[in-house]
């Protein structure tokens, strides 16, 4: 477009696409963009940093689409990862697909090459059909392909990703959108602020009265509180409910700190028999998927009724019939079931409440007992009596934690106290999310975090340390060092190669970040985990401590060894 107005030479004020770009995020309050810069996204990535919006450079557009997505989970708006076209692109697939099925909000932004080329095939620069590719793994995939749309891009972006079943969205921006220009008037009215991302929606009456009839009937009632509760920032309103009716609760990993761990309701350290015996279970933000046995039994009783919220009706009758579905955001529809406790009201027997109880002591004994033991070299148990010790003096620590064993176990040793602290694997149980999840929480909260990961988890996104470093983040990150997937011990039954779940046990991870300017620590027993960890926190900063674990310390699979195909005829192995 001419940059000067026709009858004065007076020179038009212009924009561009990369300021339209950065306009609409702003305007949208998007304050933090995650991302890998390169072609054609790198003056995108310059532009918004001079904007104000906080602009963090990764190593791999993997971690980079990680911490969007923990971002989105973290506040509630859409977590904003940025990439090139073509191969960067598709490094952030896996970070958009995993944003998708955990539900978290996030916006994967890639340019890309001119249709034109793409769509004949002639062999552009870095070349791919990228919407196509990303649809599948996104809650959707929008292209902007004038500048005029940019504005209307974006909305539709971040209406997408937030409202409803949060979840990742794509938008692709071709590299000559970002570089046309018009009018900055012009420009300046085709950019808005979406009004209430995400408008609060409501069950019917109806449903919230048989909801409670049936709670109230039961004999065995119990509530399940998943990582849509967490997210959906429900706290106040489930503590209401679930002190008002005296109904146990199981949280879900990242439901964990939504009431704290200690609440006397909390059945975390009875969840089989829980589970096994309850009639009647209210479902809140968590779906009856394979962490949850499916519902059925013989995790389950095969009689047990299901009353579910999800702002999804979709969900409802997934793997069991919904006795009662609850349509609608958990804040809203739990002070629905609060306020409807004066018609129906909804007492715990208390029968119930004692044999859940007599269960959680005897489990929480057996664990305490576990946790004494002392063995050398350390094993996964003793250093979380370590790690258990200082996060209760620091309760406002982010966890993030990933692997096998790792997950697992800290799940189940390290206490929340604080509701979204803890950030895992998630629905997949997929791995190479922790350092980009931990950078993110140190990011939007400024708060200290600790990663505690599985040596094989680690080396998915290992080199984030360099990131951690170059921003200076608070971030301790605690490698479970057994020298394997699993466990570091397993001989090969032919050959001089390694065995496949074998690593390098020995290594020495501290060295990783002594290369950036950070602190290592190589510990090798509790005390000396507890000193590095203590240390860590009263002076926060880029900290790694490898910790080294017995090499025969953890199960195949971890806790999924049900999950876990194994030959049944003798492994053949090659004679010369
Ligand atoms: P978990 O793995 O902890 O069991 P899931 O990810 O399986 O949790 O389930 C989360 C559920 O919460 C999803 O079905 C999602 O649709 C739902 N959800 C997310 N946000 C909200 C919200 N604000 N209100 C109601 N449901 C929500
Ligand atoms: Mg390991």
């Amino acid at each position: 477009m001419n940059a000067t107005e026709s009858g004065n030479d007076r020179p038009e004020s212009v924009t561009d696409g990369f300021h339209l770009v950065v306009d609409a995020l702003k305007l949208n309050d998007i304050d933090v963009i995650y991302g890998v810069v390169g072609i054609p996204v790198t003056d995108l990535a310059r532009l918004a940093q001079a904007s104000g919006i906080r602009y963090i450079g990764f190593r791999h557009e993997s971690a980079a689409g990680h911490a969007a997505a923990a971002a989105g989970f973290l506040t509630g708006r859409p977590g904003v990862c940025l990439t090139v076209s073509g191969p960067g692109f598709l490094n952030g697939m896996v970070a958009l697909a995993n944003a998708t099925v955990n539900c978290f909000p996030m916006v994967h932004i890639a340019g890309s090459s001119d249709r034109a080329l793409v769509d004949l095939q002639r062999g552009d620069y870095e070349e791919l059909d990228q919407l196509a590719a990303a649809r599948p793994f996104a809650k959707a995939a929008y292209r902007i392909d004038r500048i005029e749309d940019i504005g209307r891009g974006i909305a539709r972006a971040i209406r997408t990703a937030v409202s409803g079943r949060p979840g990742g969205v794509y938008l692709d921006i071709p590299a000559h959108v970002l570089s046309q220009s018009m009018g900055a008037a012009a420009g300046a009215a085709t950019v808005w602020r979406v009004v209430d991302p995400a408008p609060r929606q409501s069950p019917s009456d109806a449903a919230v009265s048989a909801a409670l009839r049936l709670l109230g009937a039961a004999e065995r009632p119990l509530i399940v509180l998943g990582k849509g509760a967490a997210y959906a920032r429900a706290e106040h309103q489930i503590r209401d409910f679930v002190e008002q009716t005296g109904i146990p609760y199981l949280p879900m990993a990242m439901a964990k700190g939504l009431l704290p761990d200690d609440h006397p309701q909390c059945l975390a350290a009875a969840r089989s028999l829980a589970l096994s015996r309850a009639d009647v279970v209210l479902l809140v933000g968590a779906r009856l998927n394979w962490l949850l046995g499916h519902g059925a039994s013989p995790q389950w009783s095969a009689s047990a009724q299901f009353i579910q919220i999800d702002v999804d009706a979709a969900e409802f009758d997934s793997n069991q019939p919904t006795a009662v579905p609850l349509a609608g955001d958990i804040c809203s529809t739990v002070e629905a079931l609060s306020a409807g406790l004066h018609e129906v009201p909804v007492h715990c027997p208390t029968g119930w409440r004692e044999e859940l109880d007599a269960r959680r002591t005897r489990n929480a004994a057996a664990l305490e007992h576990r946790l004494a033991e002392d063995p050398r070299p350390m094993r996964f148990y003793s250093a979380l009596r370590a790690v258990r010790a200082v996060v209760r003096r620091h309760p406002e620590v982010y966890l993030v934690n990933e692997g096998a064993n790792t997950l697992d176990i800290t799940r189940n040793v390290i206490e929340m106290q604080l509701p979204r602290h803890r950030l895992d694997c998630g629905t997949w149980g997929v791995m190479g999310v922790g350092l980009g999840y931990a950078i993110a929480a140190a990011v939007q909260s400024g708060r200290p975090v600790i990663a505690i990961e599985g040596d094989s988890a680690f080396g998915f996104s290992g080199m984030e340390m360099e990131t951690i470093c170059r921003y200076r983040l608070p971030v301790v990150v605690v490698v479970f060092n057994n020298g394997g997937v699993y466990r570091g011990d397993e001989v090969a039954s032919t050959g001089t190669d390694p065995a496949p779940t074998v690593l390098s046990p020995g290594a020495h991870h501290e060295r990783i970040i002594e290369a950036f300017g950070g602190t290592g620590h190589h510990v090798r027993t509790p005390d000396e985990l507890t000193a590095a960890l203590t240390a860590a926190l009263a002076d926060p900063g880029p900290v790694l401590i490898d910790c080294e674990l017995d090499t025969s310390a953890g199960t195949e699979s971890g806790h999924l060894t049900n999950l876990n195909p194994r030959v049944t005829v003798p492994v053949r192995t090659t004679t010369a």
